[in-house]
């Protein structure tokens, strides 16, 4: 076997503690894949109100842990639990004026939250005594303990030399602050081109100071070294293009497998789809359409944000609903944006009978939408990674999307789904189109890329074995 690594991972969200999006779910699952390898993986969070208020399985432990900011010690309490299923063990960082908040961001004060998070999780690993050969750290929120470990934590003997991963989840988010914040932490450093006169960002600092740079996608680490998709830092990731990677997130095969998913009215597998046919019926009763099997039920799930797509969405939908491609149903389920609420609240209307709009956030049904759907949209302006379109294939409805980001690298063009590239919506209804022809003249090659898509390996371990190769190479750098 392979030399076991002990691997810390820094994130301001871990599922199922905490979750907004993406980041949750990678937090929660890549460890328990590493452990599986062999790993000492450990995890480190801030103790949100929702632990400091008490949550089953998550103790204080009795450490003193004093943490050094400019102003003096701050005396912190450490929380500590294990991933769900698992023996990974998983801190919780203790702050109660930091942390003990109703919400995870959003706060004026945030760059310091995770400027403090950081430096106390990094700390922690002195305190237990174990030094960690790779620190993992994920997004802006985990960036300060990269900076601080590539400088002023190069004179602690504990720290001297520990290589750094860095994963961006999403670029849009960078944690800009002013310049004092390197005398909160004690960091002594020159300030980089992509900064302001007085600035720091985070996002920056994590990918200038980590040894290995990532993303959640192949084609998206292509995507942000260029100046449509690099959110002002292009510059400083085409310079580090060397160590920039993409690997795809996996899909946590414990909660998304029809076989057993619980919130389906009916299970099935690749071997025996019948179960299908169930589920898609109760959906269709469910959003009042006719109980039809011989026409295509089109859906969608996604937050309703202009990133997924939406404005070219619209006028392909009232497309598909004047029959311009064949009789069709279609079933969207989201919530977001007033207006692409507006929009889809009006086309239901026009259109009842042939579609339906859930317009709230349900994660009990949307199981349902992906199992008794035979198609599933996509057609975001850019996509990290995208877990939409793995969960719809491994249900059997196959995915149309655009060719962007990690949809790119997970849907195969008339082999897993169908997809499309340029962001316009006669590309978007051609690809729809198409795709409905060969659903109504094919039923062999429909049946085939259905296979594809359930059959397809989107799992943790896939991704683990990727970032495996990341700390390998991480450690060798030093
Ligand atoms: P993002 O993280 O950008 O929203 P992803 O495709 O990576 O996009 O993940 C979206 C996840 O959220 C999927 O699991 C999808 O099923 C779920 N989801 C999105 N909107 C809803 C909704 N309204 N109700 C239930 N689940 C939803």
């Amino acid at each position: 076997m392979a030399q076991s690594l002990k691997i810390l991972f820094l994130s301001a969200e871990v599922t199922p503690f905490a979750k907004t999006g993406g980041l949750g779910d990678v937090s929660g699952s890549l460890p328990i894949a590493l452990r599986a390898m062999g790993h000492d993986v450990r995890v480190i969070m801030p103790a949100y109100q929702n632990i400091e208020s008490g949550y089953p399985g998550v103790e204080p432990i009795p450490v003193r842990l004093d943490v050094p900011v400019n102003f003096g010690d701050i005396p912190t309490g450490v929380f500590q639990g294990t991933l769900p299923n698992s023996d990974v063990p998983i801190y919780f960082i203790a702050e109660w004026h930091l942390f003990n908040r109703p919400d995870l961001y959003g706060y004026w004060d945030d760059p310091y939250r995770f400027a403090f998070f950081g430096r106390a999780a990094l700390a922690l690993t002195a305190v237990l005594d174990w030094r960690p050969d790779v620190v993992h750290a994920h997004d802006w929120h985990a960036a300060p303990a990269i900076t601080w470990l590539a400088t002023a934590g190069q004179s602690h003997p504990h720290f001297q030399g520990i290589p750094t991963v860095f994963t961006i989840h999403n670029l849009a988010h960078q944690g800009k602050v002013s310049w004092e914040i390197f005398d909160y932490l004690g960091i002594q450093t020159h300030s980089l081109v992509e900064e302001a006169y007085g600035e720091v960002n985070f996002m920056a600092r994590g990918i200038y100071h980590a040894s290995i740079v990532n993303t959640v996608s192949p084609t998206y680490a292509r995507e942000i070294t260029t100046s449509d998709g690099g959110a002002g830092l292009d510059g400083l990731l085409r310079h580090r293009q060397y160590d920039l990677h993409g690997i795809l997130n996996g899909l946590d095969y414990d909660v998304w497998n029809p076989a057993t998913d619980r919130r389906l009215a009916a299970n099935y597998d690749v071997d025996d789809m019948n179960g299908r046919r169930h589920n898609r019926h109760i959906l269709q009763e469910k959003a009042n359409l006719p109980l039809r099997d011989d026409i295509p039920l089109v859906a969608m799930i996604s937050r309703l944000d202009w990133q997924k797509g939406l404005d070219i969405t619209g006028r392909v939908i009232h497309l598909l609903m004047n029959n311009f491609a064949g009789d069709a149903q279609f079933i969207v389920l989201g919530t977001g944006e007033r207006h692409y609420e507006q929009m889809f609240a009006r086309l239901a209307s026009y259109h009842s009978g042939k579609m339906a709009a859930f317009l709230d956030y349900n994660a009990g049904f949307a199981p349902m939408v992906y199992a008794g759907s035979d198609l599933f949209l996509m057609p975001s302006l850019f996509e990290p990674c995208g877990l939409g379109q793995l969960i719809a294939m491994r249900y059997g409805s196959v995915p149309v999307v655009r060719a962007t980001g990690g949809l790119a690298d997970t849907v195969q063009e008339g082999i897993t789904g169908f997809t499309f590239n340029h962001y316009s919506e006669d590309a978007f209804w051609h690809a729809l189109q198409g795709a409905i022809h060969i659903y109504y003249t094919d039923k062999e090659s429909w049946h085939v890329i259905q296979h594809n898509g359930m059959t397809a390996d989107f799992s943790w371990q896939r991704s683990a074995q990727g970032y495996r190769q990341l700390y390998e190479w991480a450690v060798a750098k030093k």
